[in-house]
């Protein structure tokens, strides 16, 4: 078989599939293959897949499965990320012109990979539970110039009864700190201002590594003195490791940027002791009230599920209840699905479809109501806006220090800058504004 000359890929799900990608990008073209946007003209298609809901699941086999029946030329194929992980050699059973599977801790063995089909034609798959730590972080090729992920830790612990992530992408492992302040110097040096720092959850970075005595917040407290970086994020946080050290840290440390994502999933503490998140909803509530208190500008992003089994409508309401207090500014709110591999599919997914809808609906109607008075409130004020680019009409676009998402008019040259932006108006979840002279 002859080796690739283009590549395309396509990446689902969340920002470590993201980053996962980039990588794969930087080590495709070091090979020296082309990235095309047109999967039709590529030789080899990557399918970076995400496991976490059973529509994502549906729709990448949906996808690939086309690809089976319709393509006369014939491309390598290659299923990467959770899917790869969860499914394994099932997908060459399911999916028979897949010709490779890589796990999301084997990324490093891309080229291998690649190698060993290209000289076997014969399906290869690497599909290991450790993640191996040699992987080049520093080959990601990445499509923004303004910001950045950046990956600390890898792998989960806390096994979420409804989540398959910590099958799919095996226990935590942190990054060396020196290795990502390497990384970030990096960045810095490249022009970029803004960096996200990634992990199914960041807060628990350096637990598994006591002997580097770098917990998170010790971590922001090295990256903030990094010349260049003016914000830093972080993505995503388990409520019971968000701690009082890390409040101080967004508080004091001027790159650090108030926004945290507080994930609660449900607001009633039978459901949670049900999905295994480890907090009661009073101890969450305990935890944003001291956030509140210690950095008062915070806003907080979550993360729900309705219609876990069994929740009752009190329940659900107890989950309303909480957003009506906490008024989050972020929400991802979605109606359960079981997911194979789970503890949770033990239990009967019992709350009818139409009933989960409602809920999510009303959810998501209060929540729109709450980030439309958040944005009522900004009008007329002034904000900092990191320029990420232009927009599809013409306007620059970026992002609050609480990633609240601004556009408004001006030259090019504004694009990477912290720009002062009066906001007159907003229309859904944006707001519109001018520059402030
Ligand atoms: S904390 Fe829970 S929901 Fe988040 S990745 Fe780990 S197991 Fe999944």
């Amino acid at each position: 078989m002859e080796e690739p000359k283009t590549f395309f890929i396509k990446t689902y799900g969340c920002q470590m599939n993201e980053l996962d990608s980039d990588i794969m990008v930087g080590q495709l073209t070091k090979r020296g293959l082309e990235r095309v946007e047109d999967e039709n003209g590529a030789d080899l298609l990557i399918f970076n897949t995400c496991s976490i809901r059973d529509l994502a699941e549906r729709k990448v086999m949906g996808k690939i499965g086309q690809l089976g029946r319709v393509r006369k030329r014939r491309p390598i194929i290659g299923v990467t990320g959770c899917m790869a992980m969860a499914k394994k050699e099932g997908i060459f059973r399911k999916l028979p012109h897949v010709d490779f599977v890589l796990g999301t801790n084997n990324i490093t063995d891309l080229d291998e990979v690649l190698n060993d089909y290209i000289q076997s034609g014969r399906p290869s798959i690497r599909v290991d539970k450790q993640f191996e730590e040699n992987l080049d972080y520093l080959v990601a090729k990445r499509d923004s110039k303004v910001k950045a992920y950046v990956s600390i830790i890898r792998g989960c612990d806390k096994f979420c009864t409804y989540c398959v992530v910590p099958y799919t992408r095996g226990p935590e492992v942190s990054r060396p700190p020196q290795d990502i302040i390497e990384e970030v110097r990096k960045l810095a040096a490249e022009g970029y201002k803004e960096i996200t720092l990634l992990g199914q959850n960041v807060n628990s970075y350096g637990k598994d590594k006591p002997e580097w005595n770098c917990l998170f917040h010790d971590l922001l407290y090295q990256l903030d003195k990094i010349e260049g970086i003016e914000r830093i994020r972080f993505l995503t946080s388990h409520p019971i490791d968000i701690t009082l050290d890390l409040m101080y840290a967004i508080r004091d440390l001027p790159s650090v940027c108030e926004f945290v994502h507080f994930p609660i999933q449900a607001g009633s503490s039978r459901i949670l002791r049900k999905m295994h998140r480890i907090y009661s909803k009073e101890e969450y509530l305990e935890k944003v009230h001291q956030l509140k208190s210690i950095v008062p500008n915070a806003a907080l992003g979550t993360d729900i599920i309705v219609g876990f089994p069994t929740e009752t409508e009190e329940e659900f309401l107890e989950t309303y209840k909480v957003f009506e207090d906490i008024k989050y500014s972020v929400a991802f709110i979605f109606t359960y699905s079981p997911r194979q591999g789970t503890p949770a599919l033990r239990w009967k997914d019992d709350i009818p479809e139409e009933v989960k809808l409602d809920r999510l609906h009303r959810l998501s109607d209060l929540h729109k109501r709450q980030v439309a008075e958040q944005y009522v409130g900004l009008l007329g004020t002034t904000r900092e806006v990191l320029v990420e680019k232009r927009n599809r009409n013409g306007q620059l676009k970026g992002r609050t220090s609480c990633w609240k998402k601004v556009i408004f008019d001006g030259p090019d040259s504004l694009v990477g800058s912290i720009q002062k932006v009066h906001l007159h108006s907003f229309n859904h979840e944006t707001l519109v504004g001018n520059i402030s002279l």
